[in-house]
């Protein structure tokens, strides 16, 4: 329904997982695509089998390997591998307490109480019926949800925390009952419970009034479920909050724009807010084309390591790096101090992490891979030393290491001449005001500057003709700077 309504966060759903993010259900519903079936008869012909099956096994290998192995030293979510596993784990201690959530700028310290882990695992445990994988996948990163008397549905990732964080509802059986509405209606459920949340924020301070929300219940479980009801449908409030938040906060004016704290290029919500500017994750946020984070992190670990033997364990094993050089940037890495977050890794290093985990994303998005297998986890089965020989082996192409970056490298910068076309410059380029408690403005734009020379963009994040041209698409040069976007193939 929220497709065809085309609500801004409406998600496709199938079976066993959904594309959820930045409204691809709106994209259906504009062009009225219900569905999509594929139904396959025909066999599938690899080019030479016995490679492909070959470097298969070395893949599976190491998912067995990982799967008895957890990465030591990182949070229970980081240590395997597959979208987080968080229908399997109950304890959600790190996750409640370490930053804000939903709209909110408050984090809440003592959430994770005795009497809050006995009811949340009480309550998991009874609405999970199974958990479930995607199609031939050995990783059950999904469950089978039923709870009470509500239908069964899929779920997976963090939906079970967004919606009861955004609402201030301490008990998770709520959670289970309005993401299987949710589910039904076909909404994302990172940016959808911020947009909710953030009507009930007007409506506290008094910019949204009962005429707006009549007959609106005043309980946080019940006006969640009003609010979104009248979201899908584009009813009222709902047509206007179905927008998102950015447009609806100028819509709705009266002050409702300070409320807007927490998007990134007018559409997506971040789910938390943090304390101290993380240099990586700027990067990420402000120059990725997809906007959603979590279509762009991943590789890179969250935190510096405390000790150095844990920092050398962790770089002991790690074949997926591009670099040797990457490791030493581990070993140096501290918690406090010269060599602690915002200053490093510095932003050259930056540049090179962000580059390479934006580079296996979109390895996956034209492969076909699910991230959880290869660019959103630590140390996944499938890096940039495997995925050429797979590939080569699968379709036949003479692809090597500098062929398959070279591919990437044209998408992302097709990618980014194509928003550069619809205005995309680097003003735009900045996460939402407040998503860190503590900003460093000059080091920020030193990190946008060192990234734009490193992708051999200008100082717009603009492609320059040279760039383009190395990559074979200096028709894309001639373009831009026949709409006079680019000038002298450089400014
Ligand atoms: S790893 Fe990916 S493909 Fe496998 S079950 Fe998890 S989400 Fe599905």
């Amino acid at each position: 329904m929220a497709g065809e309504n085309r609500v801004f966060t409406a998600s496709i759903e199938q079976a066993r997982s959904s594309a959820s993010r930045l409204g691809g259900g709106a994209v259906m519903g504009d062009k009225k695509i219900k569905a999509v079936a594929i139904r396959g008869t025909g066999d599938v012909f690899l080019a030479r089998p016995e490679e492909f099956m070959k470097e298969l096994q070395g893949v599976t290998d190491y998912i067995n390997f990982r799967n008895t192995n957890p990465i030591k030293d990182v949070m229970t979510i980081m240590s395997g591998i597959g979208s987080p596993q968080e229908m399997l784990h109950t304890d959600e201690k790190w996750h409640t307490e370490n930053f804000a959530w939903g709209n909110a700028r408050t984090r809440r310290r003592d959430f994770w109480t005795d009497e809050i882990d006995a009811s949340w695992t009480k309550s998991q445990h009874g609405a999970v019926k199974r958990l479930i994988s995607c199609f031939n996948c050995p990783q059950h990163c999904g469950a089978l949800i039923s709870h009470k008397d509500t239908p069964r549905y899929m779920a997976k990732c963090f939906g079970k925390l967004t919606y009861a964080m955004a609402a201030y509802v301490d008990d998770l059986d709520f959670s289970w009952k309005i993401l299987q509405r949710a589910t039904e209606y076909g909404v994302d459920s990172f940016s959808t419970p911020q947009i909710l949340a953030f009507a009930v924020e007007l409506y506290e301070a008094g910019i949204l009034t009962d005429k707006d929300l009549p007959g609106c219940p005043k309980d946080n479980e019940g006006r969640f479920f009003w609010l979104l009801d009248r979201v899908v449908r584009r009813e009222g409030i709902g047509d206007i909050l179905a927008d998102g938040v950015y447009f609806a906060a100028r819509k709705i004016g009266n002050g409702a724009e300070a409320f807007d704290h927490n998007t990134i290029k007018k559409h997506e919500q971040l789910p938390v807010k943090l304390g101290t500017l993380d240099p990586l994750y700027f990067l990420m946020y402000a120059t990725n084309e997809k906007i959603s984070i979590t279509q762009m992190e991943g590789q890179w670990p969250q935190s510096a390591f405390p000790t150095m033997e844990q920092r050398e364990e962790f770089v002991r094993d790690w074949p997926q790096i591009p670099d040797e050089k990457f490791k030493q940037y581990v070993l140096d890495w501290e918690l406090r101090g010269e060599k602690a977050i915002p200053y490093y890794p510095t932003p050259p290093m930056c540049s090179e992490i962000v580059d390479w985990m934006e580079m296996m994303h979109n390895i996956d998005d034209a492969a076909g891979m699910c991230c959880g297998m290869s660019s959103f986890c630590l140390k996944p089965p499938y890096h940039i030393h495997n995925y050429p020989k797979l590939i080569s082996a699968a379709t036949g192409m003479d692809l090597d290491e500098a062929g398959l970056k070279k591919i990437a490298n044209r998408s992302r910068n097709l990618h980014r001449a194509y928003n550069n076309r619809k205005g995309i410059r680097r003003k735009d380029e900045k996460p939402p005001a407040d998503h860190w408690k503590r900003r460093f403005p000059e080091l920020e734009e030193e990190l946008l500057s060192t990234y734009y020379k490193y992708k051999g963009w200008n100082d717009d994040g603009i492609p320059t003709r040279e760039k383009l041209e190395e990559l074979d698409l200096g028709y894309v040069a001639d373009d831009l700077e026949k709409r006079g976007i680019l000038k002298n193939g450089k400014n």
